[in-house]
């Protein structure tokens, strides 16, 4: 395994029961590598994926098959006491800040319940420093201490979930849309305090995304996701300025401009819906909405493959190039 590579899943596989014998193929062979100290975004349309695949990599729910290892160790098939020091490590930030944090706790007590359940401090008044610590680093005034979380804006209950998350200094964050549900003015604030963290504590974020001017803002690298399926990987800045697989190209041509005569026009819309994943469509799952299918992509899965730098999963990325 490559020396910096904090988390490696390989062959990920996550289902649901869905009615019947059907199932929902939520993750579908994922293949990915987190290195250590990156923002690695992970993005795609919602309900492709993204969510579950972040849970399942740092076991919050199994795999139906694959593996995850964390700095080298294997974690799937893990007892819950073997996992325990692994769980800590990986924390998560959730989009919503006011589902996650329990109303009727003072934020004190929010961010000091991690700290009491690995007994990381000797008494209530070391944790109770901890805590001011945290919610400093954080930019929480100490005279909130005693604060109940509707007493807080949406940004400020977004900072309490990230000192919680970072109370047990963790090493990976999945940063779960944590900007989505904020104005614009306060995202731009959380970005920034999750930038200034990271380079502070040392953390790798895998930070997973609809919004690519929010992802092109903060990723080293880039991971698309369609319907259970990584379809290209690579360095921020080479997707954004030539995106190979033709998913990659509508994802970016859909970003809205100030100006929608900039829109990038040599780029076909996008057509229909999104298929279920109950029955993902056969060989390419991108085949019925990609005006480049052919009979090998409705026959034949394209493997994710290196290709410019990058990994790319399209049986025709090479002439899709010269477009
Ligand atoms: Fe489109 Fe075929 Fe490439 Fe899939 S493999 S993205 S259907 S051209």
């Amino acid at each position: 395994m490559e020396e910096n590579i904090l988390l490696q899943a390989r062959g990920l596989v996550k289902e649901f029961p869905a009615k019947g014998k059907k199932r929902v193929h939520a993750v579908s062979g994922v293949d990915l590598d987190i290195r250590a100290g990156e923002t690695l975004a992970l993005v795609g349309e919602s309900g492709c994926g993204k969510s579950t695949l972040g849970r399942t990599l740092i076991g919050l729910i199994p795999p139906t098959a694959g593996t995850v290892c964390f700095e080298g160790q294997e974690l799937t098939g893990m007892s819950a006491r073997q996992f325990a020091p692994y769980r800590r490590q990986m924390q998560l930030i959730f989009q919503d800040p006011y589902a996650s944090l329990d109303p009727r706790m003072t934020v004190r007590d929010i961010v000091a319940e991690p700290l009491v359940t690995y007994k990381l401090c000797p008494d209530k008044a070391a944790v109770t420093q901890r805590v001011r610590q945290l919610l400093d680093a954080v930019g929480i005034p100490d005279e909130f201490l005693y604060r109940y979380p509707h007493q807080f804006s949406g940004g400020q209950r977004q900072r309490i979930g990230i000192a919680r998350a970072i109370a047990l200094q963790p090493k990976l964050i999945i940063c779960d849309e944590p900007v989505s549900a904020l104005d614009v003015s306060v995202q731009s604030q959380i970005l920034n305090l999750l930038k200034d963290l990271q380079e502070r504590l040392g953390l790798t974020y895998l930070f997973i995304s609809h919004d690519l001017s929010v992802v092109r803002f903060m990723a080293d690298r880039v991971a698309v996701m369609f319907l259970g399926k990584l379809c290209e990987v690579g360095g921020t800045s080479a997707i954004y300025q030539r995106p190979l697989h033709p998913y990659t190209r509508f994802l970016l041509a859909a970003i809205p401009k100030a100006d929608p005569r900039l829109r990038d026009g040599s780029v076909p819309l996008l057509q229909g819906e999104l298929p279920s994943p109950i029955d993902p469509p056969a060989g390419c799952r991108f085949h019925t909405r990609c005006p480049y299918a052919t009979d090998r992509c409705r026959a034949e899965e394209p493997a994710l493959r290196p290709l410019e730098g990058r990994q790319v999963a399209c049986h025709r990325a090479e002439e899709l190039m010269e477009k």
